[in-house]
């Protein structure tokens, strides 16, 4: 390998930096790790520092194509990919156990599990998702092939059984020690893998269908390890509910109670976090997959990603394929833009009659673009504990980028056929892909600087 692109690149430094080179360059090793990022006017200079690098390729962009890094799903189910787009007029409970439930059944034949998964993994990776941290079944074959089918399409991932003993239909439902014992046996067959692609993660469906003692078995294993965890938190008030009078404690405590809570946890939605719980999150270090197509179409509640920041809580974005329709994290990007804002009509309306609303703010400021490409990018590295190595373009970080071409369709500007098309400035071409673009426009997909769409 080891490249060299030149042209324009746009990353996140934090939350509120965003930084662009409208000349830059990129140099990549063999090891698809970066090892230069600058201004091309510095190029030559680091050119004489770097005397052992030599580049096999290089690449210069066209005026209309920009370097950004690969998009990351935090929370993702690949089987439900099958039944896209169905159930989302039903509660949470309700789409699980009409739609949802069934469906992951059906991976207990692996043949489905082949056929479905590659396609997943195509799907996600055609979208731009170079990291994905996905739920399987609670099968522990059919979520391995899962795992070998990401690694021989090249994408990076977390990759986790999912562990349920109760409040579950007896079709699909394991006993506490078949789902722990099950849950060993995957973390060592993916260990056997011998790949830095593809990590286990330890998987509760979500407190409701798990027991105290499954919990606490699945924490053990998870600290033993030192794996990262996933699951779900405070999605809906019936399921909230529903777990606090199973645990008698807070959501965020059953799961802590556990071990479960700690730097390398994301727990999706957190639509209805209470203060405390949000103070045990940000002791632990725990992190937040915001899914806001989900949060909608399964009626959840706003989830208010501005209050989980400001109290330093790490939050990545998920598309949470199937209660969110698209497998698209920009089009995540537009859903997390249209939440914030809608919670900023809440909190600025005077409803006539009814006085101020409790949670009122007349000074709340929405998210804008530039910070959920953040969250789209290294704020999802982040949240996955995975910031070191991938989510935005800094050396020793992996080469995991997209290019993004603005001239394909549907992103030419529209102009009388007798003037000449005005040339857009990078940033009103980033504000094009995020607004109006779609997988059309990402031309290319790179991870560990292996091109993986071509
Ligand atoms: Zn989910």
């Amino acid at each position: 390998m080891a490249n060299v692109f030149f042209g324009q690149i746009i990353h996140t430094k934090s939350f509120n930096e965003f930084e662009i080179f409208t000349n830059g360059f990129i140099a990549v090793d063999q090891k698809g790790k970066i090892v230069g990022v600058g201004n091309e006017s510095v190029f030559d200079e680091w050119v004489t520092q770097h005397t052992n690098f030599k580049a096999v390729a290089v690449e210069r962009l066209t005026k209309n194509q920009f370097l950004i890094p690969g998009f990351i799903d935090c929370h993702i189910h690949a089987p439900q990919v099958a039944q896209i787009g169905l159930g989302l007029d039903m509660p949470l409970l309700d789409w699980l156990n009409t739609y949802t439930f069934p469906l992951e059944a059906k991976y207990a034949d692996q043949k489905f599990a082949e056929e479905t998964y590659a396609k997943v993994v195509e799907n996600t990776i055609r979208a731009g998702t170079t990291l994905a941290s996905y739920f399987g079944t609670n099968h522990k074959e059919s979520t391995l092939i899962l795992a070998k089918e990401v690694l021989r399409q090249g994408q990076r991932a977390l990759i986790g059984k999912v562990c349920s003993n109760q409040n579950s239909p007896d079709f699909y439902v394991e006993t506490t020690e078949m789902t722990a014992a099950g849950t060993e046996e995957f973390v060592k067959e993916i260990q056997k893998l011998e790949t830095d692609l593809v990590k286990p993660t330890i998987t509760p469906r979500f407190a409701l269908s798990c027991s105290k003692e499954l919990m606490n078995k699945l924490g053990e294993i998870a600290h033993k390890n030192d794996l990262h965890i996933q699951s779900h938190i405070s999605e809906s008030l019936s399921e909230i509910d529903f777990v606090k009078s199973l645990y008698n404690t807070s959501y965020a405590e059953a799961y802590d109670n556990a071990g479960l809570l700690t730097p390398k946890t994301v727990m999706a939605h957190a639509v209805h976090l209470e203060d405390e719980e949000i103070t045990l999150f940000g002791k632990r270090g725990t992190s937040v997959a915001h899914c806001p197509a989900s949060n909608t179409m399964l009626s959840s509640g706003f989830c208010d990603v501005l209050r989980l920041i400001k109290n330093g809580i790490k939050v990545g974005l998920g598309t949470d394929v199937s209660g969110g329709n698209s497998m698209s994290i920009q089009d995540a990007i537009l859903r997390a833009l249209d939440v914030s804002h809608h919670l900023e009509f809440v909190k600025k309306q005077d409803i006539k009659g009814s006085g101020r609303l409790v949670t009122q703010d007349h000074t709340y400021q929405p998210l804008n673009y530039k910070q959920a490409i953040f969250l789209a990018t290294l704020g999802g590295a982040e949240a996955l504990a995975m910031g070191d190595i991938t989510g935005n373009f800094v050396v020793g970080k992996y080469f995991d980028a997209l290019i993004v071409d603005t001239s394909k369709y549907p992103l030419h500007n529209y102009q009388p056929s007798d003037s000449k098309a005005a040339d857009l400035n990078l940033l009103e071409m980033v504000q094009k892909f995020i607004y109006v673009g779609d997988d059309r426009n990402i031309s290319r997909v790179y991870v560990s600087g292996n091109q993986i769409k071509k």
